[in-house]
């Protein structure tokens, strides 16, 4: 026999009872987000390779060792998509979109590809969305992209949100600082842990992000980086702040919080949920205001976040109203002419959006009706050779019990009722 093939390891099947959690929550995405005044873009699933290794880092561990990259017949280096923001400044740059308009809020829902150990909340293939705000350097757009993820959270009904909050300020704040906090760690160096160890040398900046309860401990009277951002740019954090206070959005400072990616500058923000466990981050984002120049394009200040789905889905499991679409009739055939019948009727019954499911495999009553109630369908209507003869169905309302025959030509205004 021949072996079996399965999915690649990080990858995830989507299967129909699941799907209808991903289809809810996208048009929640679109609805949302549009009444923020946010149009969509979408973005190849590949680009060149060139790209990430631009914008994200050599030193991070997406670059360095996470991308599925290869080189294509052409000779071409390409690289499956490992996150969004890169695409979205290489398109704003390409399609001269800051002509267009001084300022683009664009939201999108994606795909990405990145070879992490994979565990829950944590796959290979997963999907993001967020958003990208290209041309405002006001804290109040800050605030507009935080507030955005925060509410957008709230408004499906998650409790226990965590929002953190650090700035990074400019390049030359961070470099300052890499430097210090090397200083300050180099003497405890053999008590770290073989990976931070390794970051120390590359990017000790890295080594705040630890989970181990030893190291957090050595990062206590660590130099803070919000000590080393120019007055400006802490001004800048501070109306940030204000206007969260304003708008009643709860949040802590993490001075340790600078998040891996090269490209970041100034606020830089997470959100968490108690309820994930090890991988807590429903989202995160920050601003980048030096990108959009380093990829040749005309410099602007821009903010954004990314935001898993696969996540999102993790901390909605045990809310309640879960959006579970239920079909709304079985329709129970039985004979040839039956079928016929039936197909009409469904027709009729689709049109008027009922959620209408067909018997294709011949079988008993019995058997219809047990896969009725296993669908949770919430009515079945009933068609032999008798219901024929009589032009009447039979429907029967599967919680109460009820059933009626009901002239075919009145199923939809009774239903309807
Ligand atoms: P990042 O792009 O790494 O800043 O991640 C932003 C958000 O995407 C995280 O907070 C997670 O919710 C989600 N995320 C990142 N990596 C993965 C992954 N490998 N699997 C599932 N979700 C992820």
């Amino acid at each position: 026999m021949s072996e079996l093939i399965k999915n690649i390891k990080g990858t995830k099947d989507i299967l129909a009872q699941e799907s209808v959690i991903w289809q809810f929550l996208e048009v929640e995405i679109h609805q949302f987000f549009q009444k923020f005044g946010f149009s969509e873009i979408r973005t190849p699933a590949f680009e060149n390779t060139n790209l990430f290794v631009r914008s994200i880092g050599n030193q991070t561990d997406i670059v360095s060792k996470e991308m599925y990259s290869w080189v294509d017949q052409g000779g071409n280096n390409l690289t499956l998509k490992p996150e969004v923001t890169a695409s979205v400044v290489r398109a704003y740059i390409q399609h001269n979109l800051g002509k267009k308009f001084s300022i683009n809020k664009l939201y999108y829902i994606d795909t990405l590809f990145r070879r992490e150990r994979p565990q829950k909340g944590r796959y290979r293939q997963f999907r993001q969305f967020g958003v990208e705000v290209i041309g405002s350097m006001y804290p109040e757009q800050d605030a507009e992209v935080i507030a955005l993820a925060y509410n957008f959270y709230q408004s499906l009904g998650i409790k226990n949100l965590n929002l953190k909050l650090n700035s990074i300020g400019s390049k030359e704040a961070r470099i300052k600082y890499k430097e210090e906090l090397y200083n300050y760690l180099v003497p405890y160096k053999n008590k770290l842990s073989k990976i931070s160890q390794n970051r120390l040398k590359t990017n000790p900046l890295r080594i705040l992000d630890t989970k181990i309860d030893f190291e957090s401990e050595i990062l206590n009277n660590a130099p803070h980086i919000i000590d080393f951002i120019s007055k400006d740019d802490k001004q800048h954090f501070n109306d940030v702040l204000h206007l969260l206070d304003h708008l009643q959005i709860k949040y802590i400072i993490d001075y340790n919080l600078v998040r891996g990616l090269d490209y970041y500058c100034k606020t830089v923000f997470e959100i968490q949920s108690d309820k994930l466990g090890a991988q807590d981050a429903l989202c995160g984002g920050g601003r980048y205001d030096y990108l959009i120049e380093e990829l040749g394009g005309k410099p602007a200040p821009a903010i954004g976040f990314a935001a898993g789905l696969e996540r999102l889905i993790l901390a909605l499991e045990d809310e309640e109203n879960q959006p579970i679409k239920y079909p709304d009739i079985y329709m129970i055939s039985l004979g040839d002419e039956a079928i016929k019948v039936s197909f009409s009727l469904a027709q009729t019954l689709r049109n008027d959006n009922f959620i209408v499911i067909m018997e294709t495999l011949r079988r008993s009553l019995k058997a219809q009706m047990k896969e009725a109630n296993k669908l949770n369908s919430k009515h079945t209507i009933i068609i032999g050779e008798e219901e024929i003869k009589n032009q009447k169905a039979i429907i029967k309302n599967m919680e109460s019990g009820d059933q009626k025959a009901i002239s075919f030509n009145q199923i939809n205004s009774y239903l309807k009722k």
